[in-house]
């Protein structure tokens, strides 16, 4: 997971290097702030990374009343994220994967409803059992997956046919189908995250790296601790800390 979280207090706003007009107004209009002009002095927590995780970060802390704001290095979802493929099945060997991916799969489809931004095509998942401990499993996973609530049934080499004409049944066990899996478009929902974030009060901001992060050390009935004091990022070629 890219995404990390700092507390972040102090003069941010004066240490940041004004970024060219050109990425400025490229950010403006896809609803960014720009680095220097826009970045509050304190906030609760600071996400590094605008990928999914950051994004979905941003979402769900303000949601949970906490002030927040997202640097990205780059542009967001100029990661990992831009990469992937997106698929989304819900059907897995642990307990906490089956309800975070349910989570996920939820959350997409509320999104669209809060923000009109579409990121979830639910195009189903077919699992292809080529022997027949791979088929046992997926019987276990359909078992478990109507516990949590997840469609899916078994299907003979014939149904699979049936389903997806232009695969080649002859040397499979079977199947297992669950038609209320799907794919995530990235860009889709890291968009939607960012509205639906923004709309509470979060902070979007491209091309601004964080280069490190300031501590304070204190104590707790005598046990040493430490917090988050601020983020750090090169200002004018040189390395220089918020306050
Ligand atoms: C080819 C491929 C296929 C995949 N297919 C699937 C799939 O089908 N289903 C699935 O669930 N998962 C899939 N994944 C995995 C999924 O893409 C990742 O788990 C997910 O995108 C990770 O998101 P992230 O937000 O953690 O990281 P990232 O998207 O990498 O985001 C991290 C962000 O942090 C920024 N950053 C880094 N350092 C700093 C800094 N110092 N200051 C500011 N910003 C910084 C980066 O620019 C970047 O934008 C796939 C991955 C790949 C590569």
């Amino acid at each position: 997971m890219a995404a990390m979280l700092a507390t972040f207090r102090g003069g941010a706003r004066r240490l940041l290097a004004p970024s060219p007009a050109s990425s400025r107004q490229a950010a403006a209009r896809r609803g960014l702030a720009s680095p220097a002009r826009e970045l509050p002095s304190e906030v609760d927590a600071v996400i590094i990374g605008g990928g999914s995780l950051g994004a979905s970060c941003a979402y769900h802390l303000q949601q949970k009343g906490l002030r927040t704001v997202l640097l990205e290095a780059h542009q967001l979802t100029a990661g990992t994220t831009w990469h992937t493929a997106g698929m989304l099945w819900r059907l897995r060997p642990s307990d906490t994967d089956v309800e975070l991916q349910s989570y996920t799969r939820d959350m997409c489809i509320k999104l669209e409803e809060e923000t009109g931004v579409n990121s979830w095509t639910e195009n189903g998942g077919l699992f292809i059992a080529c022997n027949k401990e791979r088929l046992d499993e997926y019987k276990r996973l359909s078992t478990m997956g109507h516990y949590f609530g997840v469609d899916s049934r078994m299907l003979s080499p014939e149904e699979t046919k049936e389903l997806y004409p232009i695969l080649n049944v002859d040397d499979i066990y079977g199947s297992m189908y669950s038609p209320t899996d799907g794919t995530i478009d990235p860009a889709g929902v890291v968009g939607a995250y960012q509205r639906a974030a923004q709309k509470l009060g979060s902070r979007f901001v491209e091309h601004c790296p964080v280069e490190g992060i300031e501590t304070e050390s204190y104590s707790v009935h005598g046990q040493p601790r430490r917090k988050v004091t601020g983020v750090l990022r090169t200002v004018n070629s040189s390395r220089q800390a918020s306050s």
